[in-house]
C-alpha cells in the first residue's frame, strides 16, 4: 500500500504553529489538543509529529521510539483527563472508517457514560 502524505491538511498545520491548538500535552513524537468540535465532556486528539496519513501507517513505518512517544502521549491524556471510569479511543481510517483528517490522530473520548459503538 502507497500511503500518501498531503502537508496541507489541518493537522499538518497545527503542527508547523500555523493554526491554533489547546494543547493538551507535547513530547518529542507527539502533540496532544482537544477537538474543535467534542463529542463528550473529554474530546482529545492525540497526533504523532511524523508525517502519517493512519494507523495502519503509522504502525508499520513509524520507528520505535515514535510509537512509544506516541503511547506515551495517550497514557500523559489519560493522566490528566477525566477518565478514570473509562473512555473510548478511535482512529477513523480512510474513507470506509470516515476519517476527516488525513494525518493519523486517536480521539480519546470519555468524561461521561458513552454509548455502545456496535450493536450486539
Ligand atoms: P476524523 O473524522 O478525521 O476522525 O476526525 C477529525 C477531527 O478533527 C474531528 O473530530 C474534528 O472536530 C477535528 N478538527 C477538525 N479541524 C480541527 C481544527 O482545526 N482544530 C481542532 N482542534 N480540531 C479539529
Amino acid at each position: 500500500m502507497d500511503y500518501i502524505y498531503d502537508d496541507q491538511n489541518i493537522f499538518a498545520k497545527i503542527l508547523r504553529g500555523e493554526i491554533p491548538n489547546t494543547t493538551v500535552y507535547e513530547n518529542e513524537h507527539a502533540l496532544a489538543f482537544k477537538d474543535i468540535n467534542p463529542a463528550a465532556p473529554v474530546h482529545v486528539l492525540v497526533i504523532p509529529k511524523g508525517a502519517y496519513v493512519s494507523l495502519d501507517h503509522f504502525a508499520r513505518d513509524a520507528s520505535p521510539a515514535e510509537q512509544v512517544g506516541f503511547l506515551q502521549a495517550v497514557a500523559e491524556v489519560c493522566r490528566l483527563s477525566d477518565v478514570e471510569e473509562g473512555f473510548r479511543a478511535i482512529s477513523n481510517t480512510r474513507t470506509h472508517g470516515v476519517q476527516d483528517v488525513p494525518h493519523y490522530h486517536m480521539h480519546i473520548i470519555g468524561g461521561k457514560q458513552l454509548g455502545r459503538m456496535m450493536p450486539h
